[in-house]
């Protein structure tokens, strides 16, 4: 037996992924981190055209420059991000991006401050960085919103980098304009870097998102089309930053994916430049079972937030064996201890899956679970 390297034995595989291997195939998922959408027509036909006309070689390491044209129009009208070809990579997912960023600019011992709860990648990266996790929390009193005055305790001449997710995973909840603000001025004032993961940027409610790249230089945007556009098995994303910082940020990708494969890049295109009637149906849909899920769970009398965005309620639920027993009467639930210490006493519950299903597992929580 070859001993595998430190960093990998630092790290676990991910609890959700765990839990859906143990689960009957009739439970109803309400633990899934993916649009139970389908790709649009449009992006569809553009990626058969693609391989119908043979774009099946290399493309530039950074992508094919028609999209990352797009991309900067993107950055522009929706961000009020400047920057251009030169200074976008695209790449496989946001996963990818996040792990560029780790391997681009942590030291062993750096510190990054991370929101708890949080996506799960964000602590996996840094740790096989070798940085040092820095949370801080994001309470319930707060909606689980990040506050800038909390980031401000955190900061020490150590600090390298923090990530921010505005709207959330595991929480839905989305940044206020003036925390973003501050937390950007910040990292001007300390030099640090932000590294703001926007994937859910679209799926938001009754709520404007903020890019951090407006206020600051010392920032990395990543965005992708999973979420958006539905495009998860396709694995596309994109990242942009300061020109000083993609040529570093290239040699990670160049050396690890070399390029993303050249029919996302035609789809992403066309989700891009096509018509966005489908992804405006569809954050109008999650916002109805949103509403729905959160007014059934308060009911229940579990006090849950009213998430402003992505597609997760994150409600306040003590039981410590509520997680097993739901997966027992027929429902998937994530524990949001998964996602940081400050998760505990929580779980996080998606809404993507259809408006039936997710009262059909509001009943069966109610009637098995909390009554039960
Ligand atoms: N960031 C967050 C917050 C996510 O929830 C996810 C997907 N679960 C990702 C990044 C990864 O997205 P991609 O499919 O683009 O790699």
């Amino acid at each position: 037996m070859i001993n595998p390297a430190k960093r990998t034995r630092s790290i676990e595989l991910s609890l959700i992924r765990k839990m859906f291997e143990v689960t009957n195939p009739d439970a109803i998922n309400l633990g899934i981190g993916e649009p139970d959408f389908d790709v649009p027509q449009n992006i569809k036909d553009a990626m058969k055209k693609s391989i119908d006309e043979n774009e099946t070689h290399y493309t530039p390491n950074k992508g094919y420059i028609e999209l990352r044209e797009e991309i900067v129009k993107k950055f522009k009208s929706d961000n009020g991000i400047n920057t251009n070809p030169d200074n976008v990579i695209v790449t496989v997912g946001a996963s990818e991006g996040l792990f560029m960023c780790a391997q681009t600019f942590i030291d062993p011992g750096d510190e990054v401050i991370l929101p708890d709860p949080s996506f799960l990648s964000y602590e996996a990266c840094i740790k096989m960085a070798e940085g040092t996790i820095v949370p801080v929390n994001c309470t319930m009193e707060n909606e689980f919103k990040l506050k800038a005055d909390d980031v401000l305790e955190k900061i020490t001449p150590k600090t390298k980098a923090i990530m921010l997710n505005s709207p959330s995973n595991p929480t839905g909840a989305v940044m206020e304009k003036e925390d973003i603000k501050a937390i950007a001025d910040l990292s001007m004032d300390n030099d640090f870097l932000i590294i703001s993961d926007e994937i859910y940027e679209k799926i938001i409610y009754d709520k404007k998102h903020y890019s951090p790249a407006r206020y600051s230089d010392n920032v990395i945007t990543l965005n992708g089309f999973s979420k958006t556009y539905a495009m998860t098995g396709l694995r596309i994303g994109y990242l942009t930053g300061n020109e000083n910082y993609i040529e570093e940020l290239l040699k990670i990708h160049q050396y690890n994916a070399a390029c993303v494969n050249t029919t996302a890049q035609r789809g992403a295109y066309e989700a891009l430049t096509g018509p966005q009637e489908e992804v405006n149906k569809m954050v109008g849909e999650f916002k109805r079972r949103r509403d729905l899920i959160v007014s059934r769970l308060n009911e229940m009398g579990y006090e849950t937030v009213n998430a402003e965005g992505a597609f997760y309620v994150f409600p306040k639920i003590e039981d410590k064996d509520f997680v097993q027993k739901a997966a027992k009467a027929g429902v998937i639930t994530v524990p949001g201890v998964a996602f940081g210490s400050n998760g505990e006493n929580h779980i996080r519950m998606s809404y993507a899956n259809s408006y039936e299903n997710i009262e059909k597992a509001m009943d069966i929580l109610e009637g098995r679970v909390v009554n039960g």
